[in-house]
């Protein structure tokens, strides 16, 4: 008689086999509680060998599991003395790698085993989790980018040899990182945020992604894998940026979207945008140029405040 343990490890064997990003809902399990998933970093984070630097402007997509960054110190308290981590395997981002070690994670509802740690080791424990993770876990983690640690959730680590608490989960905001040739190409600056558009079986539009840029990144589009499974992503489906929501202008990569509603005219001067026509211009995301004096409904207003969309009246 196999216990509920062996059970989640054969699991877990199989779906990383598999290179599946979750499994379907296991019945057999607690309510509200869901079988482990692959904790093996998935394919688009670890290219197989060094790679090229690749064109400006030409975006990756990678999916990251859930993972843990410690400290020195968090470091000798999970294994003991004078552990330090140890690589296995680079991943994309330069300096960045995969440790062979793993944690476990705890929380009120549940445990997560086997959970990879990135090094290098770093200032602050930061621990990364999907919002289905951190609800098998039991804990409330705010939406943050990656080294934003405001109101993060406490959560367990624990180690072979001694464990900690830290003030250190989040989920991990999408994110694009790119190098300043990119950022050029594309038009799009440190700091500015854009939608991202993936073209998968279940193609979706990210709102509000935030841009990275820094010379030693690899350029390169960052999303967890319940944004993978949202989109039923697979290997290989590209996406594109539809607007840049800060520079006001679409960005050139992929065909960008143009507004495929202008505001209607009325009358010599003045223009009038009702909810319909909000909606179609909702879908470039990022902001709306409007002719000065243009009437906005109430509702066309509604609509785009709903979807962040900005509007900027033309002189
Ligand atoms: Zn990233």
């Amino acid at each position: 008689m196999m216990d509920k343990a062996e059970i989640r490890a054969i699991v877990e064997k199989v779906l990383s086999r598999r290179g599946l990003f979750a499994p379907p809902q296991d019945q057999t399990l607690p309510q509200g509680r869901m079988p482990l998933q692959s904790q093996i970093p998935t394919q688009g984070q670890m290219p197989p060998e060094p790679r090229q630097p690749p064109e400006p402007g030409k975006l990756s997509l990678e999916v990251s599991a859930r993972h843990v960054h410690l400290t020195r110190e968090a470091v000798k308290r999970l294994f003991g003395g004078d552990e330090a981590l140890r690589a296995r395997r680079a991943l994309s981002q330069p300096g960045e790698f995969l440790s062979e070690q793993r944690v476990r994670l705890k929380g009120p509802d549940g445990v997560l085993d086997n959970v990879a740690i990135l090094g290098p080791e770093r200032g602050a424990v930061q621990v990364e989790l999907s919002l289905t993770d951190a609800r098998m876990l039991g804990i409330d983690a705010p939406l943050r980018l990656s080294g934003d640690l405001s109101d993060a959730a406490e959560v367990e680590i624990e180690g072979p040899s001694g464990s900690i608490r830290a003030k250190a989960a989040i989920v991990a905001k999408i994110h694009l990182h790119l190098r300043p040739v990119d950022a050029e190409t594309l038009g799009l600056k440190n700091g500015s945020s854009v939608c991202v558009r993936v073209k998968s079986r279940r193609p979706l539009t990210f709102e509000d992604v935030p841009v990275r840029v820094r010379d030693d990144f690899m350029p390169a589009l960052h999303i967890d894998f319940d944004e993978a499974n949202a989109c039923m992503y697979r290997k290989g489906d590209s996406f594109e940026i539809l607007s840049s929501a800060a520079a006001g202008k679409p960005a050139g990569a992929g065909k960008p979207a143009r507004n495929e509603a202008a505001p209607r005219r009325t009358g010599r001067k003045t223009a009038l945008v009702t909810e319909a026509d909000a909606k179609k211009l909702v879908r470039t995301g990022g902001k709306i140029q409007l002719p000065g004096g243009t009437i906005v409904t109430p509702a066309a207003k509604d609509v785009f405040y709903e979807a962040h969309c900005r509007i900027e009246w033309e002189q």
